[in-house]
């Protein structure tokens, strides 16, 4: 296969050119201008179009096991491929959750069928109840990439520190949901102006923040790969640049709807715009961009959480929390980000390649010859509006939105993931 006249964006080497690019059994084998193709080879023609390394997305709920009215594996992989990604995360809170070998490997062998990379996350806790660790050394031999309770929080500190420093010594991350429930009344919404309006109590800041100054003091202490999950509070995203500062060994996600959306959101869409954490403040919603801009958030992960129309139609505080968001991240960011100037497609396209490649040691997240043929293919100034998915679900605010940046083919380890019914091969 040979991509002609692409203009190539590798965030890894911070390099943008026009070029060829020539894959051979799944490998991309030469970059060049001009290469020529052999009489049988398939040439997709990408003039006009930007090539860059697949999107990895480090926090996905693909429900299965147990969920998969909501989405399976094979309707999470086709949403991840549509929206650019050829490899994605899961998160642990299945049923049953994956706190054991077992349930792992199902989960990676029924995965390996499906056409883009399907990571899966184990848990730190057995049953996500916060009281006994997992055996993490075995399931990361038996292929977890990190470990998460993601959805609920570690509620006791000493707990947490131990897994931190087994992380530590298994050099995998550990990545941690920052709400402290004591404080929520109801979740999903942001304690404040827009929950007394519906008459409820809402999520305040300090759930997050309490739990987000903790667990950096012990991420500090500990040495550990620490991820704290969607950030989304401005004083949140300011403890992570101090005690990055300090030396703690911090990563942080911020969502496409936490830089896109403020809790005003809920009251045009409604449970759509329910999620945990809540949406907040104009005001965090542009720390958050400045914390993508400096640094300080060093990846943009989507919280993929589908759930069906019946759920989401149940009153604001029955409904459970969550929005899928594969199949618009990539158009999130270049339409809220890059556009307006916050980043540089570079920036953008880093937090969604090589910097989650690095943080879980995948050999993925570059354009560079002799790496797998993990491609994604898009147009950054077409402008198209999203109104269907391939995700089982379509629980999204950002339906109906003229957004900028439509994903044109996606390509994983040399074969074709996804290609837009717009994209017309010569
Ligand atoms: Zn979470």
């Amino acid at each position: 296969m040979i991509i002609k006249n692409g203009f190539i964006t590798d965030p890894a080497s911070g390099t943008s050119r026009c070029a060829d690019i020539l894959i051979r059994d799944g490998i991309i084998r030469e970059i060049a201008e001009n290469i020529s193709a052999a009489p049988d080879e398939t040439v997709i023609e990408a003039g006009g179009l930007t090539i860059a390394p697949g999107l990895i997305d480090t926090h996905v709920h693909f429900r299965d096991p147990g969920f998969t009215y909501k989405e399976t594996l094979h309707t999470g992989a086709l949403a991840a491929a549509r929206g650019g990604f050829t490899t994605v995360v899961c998160m642990a809170n299945t049923s049953p959750v994956v706190d054991s070998v077992p349930v792992l490997q199902d989960i990676l062998t029924r995965a390996g069928s499906e056409k883009i990379r399907i990571c899966q996350a184990g848990s730190v806790s057995k049953g996500l109840k916060g009281e006994e660790l997992t055996d993490m050394e075995a399931m990361k031999a038996a292929g977890a990439c990190g470990f998460t309770d993601d959805g609920i929080p570690l509620r006791s500190a000493a707990f947490l520190y131990h897994a931190m420093e087994e992380a530590a010594r298994l050099h995998v991350p550990i990545s941690l949901h920052e709400e402290d429930p004591s404080f929520i009344k109801n979740n999903g919404i942001n304690h404040g102006p827009v929950s007394e309006k519906l008459g409820i109590y809402g999520s305040p800041a300090i759930a997050e923040e309490s739990l987000v100054a903790r667990d950096c003091l012990l991420a500090l202490h500990s040495g550990a790969d620490v991820v704290i999950q969607h950030i989304s509070s401005a004083r949140s995203v300011e403890l992570v640049r101090i005690f990055k500062e300090m030396g703690a060994k911090l990563h942080a996600e911020a969502t496409p709807h936490h830089f896109t959306l403020t809790e005003d959101a809920v009251l045009e869409y409604g449970t759509l715009a329910k999620m945990n954490p809540p949406l907040r403040t104009e005001a965090d919603r542009q720390a958050v961009i400045r914390g993508l801009a400096d640094g300080t958030i060093d990846i943009i992960a989507t919280d993929h959480a589908p759930h069906s129309a019946e759920e989401k139609g149940r009153s604001i505080t029955a409904a459970p929390s969550g929005i899928i968001g594969l199949e618009t991240s990539l158009a999130l960011g270049i339409t809220f980000l890059v556009r307006p100037g916050h980043l540089t497609m570079q920036e953008l396209l880093k937090k969604m390649t090589v910097n989650p490649a690095r943080l879980y040691g995948l050999p993925f997240g570059e354009i560079a010859e002799g790496r797998s043929a993990d491609l994604v293919i898009f147009d950054p100034e077409e402008k198209w509006t999203p109104t269907e998915y391939l995700s089982l679900s379509s629980n999204s605010p950002f339906t109906g939105w003229e957004l900028y940046g439509k994903v044109k083919m996606t390509i994983c380890g040399g074969k074709t993931a996804y290609t837009d019914h717009s994209f017309s091969q010569i």
